[in-house]
């Protein structure tokens, strides 16, 4: 067993307006709950050292490792529209960085490690739930191919939290490409820090985009490239049915991988005004928002970003402003694409907007199970095939979808495309397991209420394959019955 984590630390080295050095607070009694044994492969971490009683302290903040430099990072934000100067890690410590298997640096942070000087009133700590969820849904996001933070192992604290009850309490330890966000450059820009800003895109482009590392104007390149993953994240969202539920600006990683899955939830039924949080009671954040929201978060960055893009105020708003007109065209350029991919559309057709439009009120109309009309057009997809039916079984299409079926079929034989290599790519494109919100709470359920972590266990396993469909776990692929439904989540 070797106990080292190799960091490589970089953070740390920014300017100390950047972030407070602290350690986690220790905890009562840690317990490991899980690690996830092929990350930390990746990572060239041991899993059994990370699952030892060694390994269990450092994960829960009591032993701060050699070479960690714990610190709690600055940020600002706009949450819910309106903008808070002074947010920060109040529950979160970076312990450090390490680089991967293929050379990328990232993030190892502990959340729900104790207060830092910008945890305001809060405890510094999470419930176990809270834990659990990110847990499920980041690991199953990783795997439906969505850019993500991970999950490296959770840990219990044998620590209540308080909450509107007792609830036990864990950390989760969390793996970012960084933890740099649309928020932390506010936080500079409000302060007319304009060298901190400097600093910090320089940092950024470094960190994630190398590659354009020698631009003339790294602050543009910045911009350019953050619209551009933000512009393939979000149709990923769109096309799987999630719904994130706090899309502030403190929640969006310049890195283009999704953060916070505090009140997040994937749809079952489909309706394009699905909320989920019960903190967002206007619905800014509903599924249909969503990619204007993600236009408008990167238009507080382009803001944010006008003191360094050019010295010349007027054409720094032009450059800025530019930047963020090119968002919707990649949006659409990119939902299209992943669009035809669900439908096995192989070459694009001026009539295929109306057909996916058409499709798109057909479910609605029916409150048809978003994932599973599109599983189940996969199985249409080769009809000579030998491939399952399945879903054709668990979730017939109603009648009323007949027409627009025939459509589809013509379009398809339209194409030169094998029907059993269409298949094989629609199976691809359309998951049939996706962390569904009645099976996460039935898992964290069973964990708070029974310390039996058996359901969280199956259920993560089961979501790492989610393009397979394998009959025994039927239960898994099901949209929940009325009495499971599940119709709010909340943050932890
Ligand atoms: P979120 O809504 O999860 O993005 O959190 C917004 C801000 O509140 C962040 O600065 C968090 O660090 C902080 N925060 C959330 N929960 C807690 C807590 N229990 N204790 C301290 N700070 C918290
Ligand atoms: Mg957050
Ligand atoms: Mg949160």
């Amino acid at each position: 067993m070797s106990s080292a984590i190799p960091f490589s630390n970089s953070y740390v080295k920014l300017p100390a307006r950047f972030y407070s050095q602290l350690s986690p607070t220790p905890v009562a009694a840690p317990g490991p709950i899980r690690v996830n044994r092929v990350l930390a492969r990746e990572l060239g971490l041991d899993p059994d050292w990370l699952a030892s009683p060694e390994g269990t302290q450092v994960l829960a903040g009591n032993t701060v490792p050699e070479g960690a430099a714990p610190l709690a990072a600055v940020y600002a934000g706009h949450q819910f529209g309106s903008f808070n100067p002074q947010l920060g890690d109040g529950r979160a410590i970076l312990l450090g960085e390490l680089v991967d298997s293929s050379g990328r640096q990232v993030d190892l942070q502990l959340k729900g490690a104790g207060r830092t000087p910008w945890s305001r009133g809060g405890d510094g700590r999470s419930p176990l739930g809270p834990v659990l969820r990110e847990y499920i849904v980041s690991e199953a996001m990783a795997a439906l191919g969505v850019p993500t933070t991970r999950a490296l192992a959770a840990v219990s604290t044998g620590e209540q939290v308080f909450r509107d009850r007792a609830l036990p309490g864990a950390v989760l330890a969390r793996m970012a490409g960084s933890h740099v966000r649309i928020g932390t450059f506010e936080y500079f820009a409000a302060r007319k820090d304009t060298e901190a800003l400097q600093t910090l895109v320089d940092f950024t482009l470094q960190r994630h985009y190398p590659e354009r590392g020698d631009s003339d104007n790294a602050a543009l390149a910045l911009l350019e490239e953050a619209i551009a993953r933000q512009a393939s994240l979000i149709p990923q969202w769109q096309l799987l049915g999630f719904i994130h539920g706090v899309m502030n600006t403190d929640n969006t990683l310049l890195s283009g991988e999704t953060i916070d899955y505090g009140p997040c939830a994937f749809m079952d039924a489909f309706d394009p005004e699905t909320v989920f949080s019960s903190i967002d009671q206007g619905g800014r954040y509903a599924y249909c928002n969503q990619p204007a929201i993600a236009h408008w978060n990167l238009a507080c960055l382009a803001q944010a970003l006008v003191p360094v893009l050019h010295d010349e105020p007027e054409q720094a708003v032009a450059l800025a402003q530019a930047a963020v007109d090119r968002f919707g065209e990649l949006y659409l350029d990119s939902h299209s694409r992943g669009l035809r991919a669900k439908l096995g559309l192989d070459s694009e057709q001026a009539t295929d907007n109306s057909l996916i439009e058409d499709l798109y009120t057909l479910m609605a109309a029916e409150a048809s199970d978003f994932t599973l009309t599109f599983r189940h057009l996969a199985d249409l997809a080769d009809s000579a095939g030998a491939a399952g039916q399945d879903i054709a079984e668990l979730q017939p299409l109603p009648a009323s979808f007949e027409p627009w079926l025939a459509r589809w079929q013509a379009r398809l034989a339209a194409e030169p495309l094998d029907p059993a290599e269409r298949q094989r790519r629609m199976y691809r494109a359309n998951p049939v397991f996706i962390p569904r919100n009645h099976l996460v709470e039935e898992a964290i359920a069973a964990a708070t209420d029974s310390d039996d972590f058996g359901p969280f266990h199956r259920l993560v396993e089961r979501l790492a394959e989610p393009f397979t469909y394998t009959p025994t776990d039927q239960r898994y692929a099901l949209p929940p019955e009325p009495g499971e439904r599940v119709y709010q989540t909340f943050c932890g």
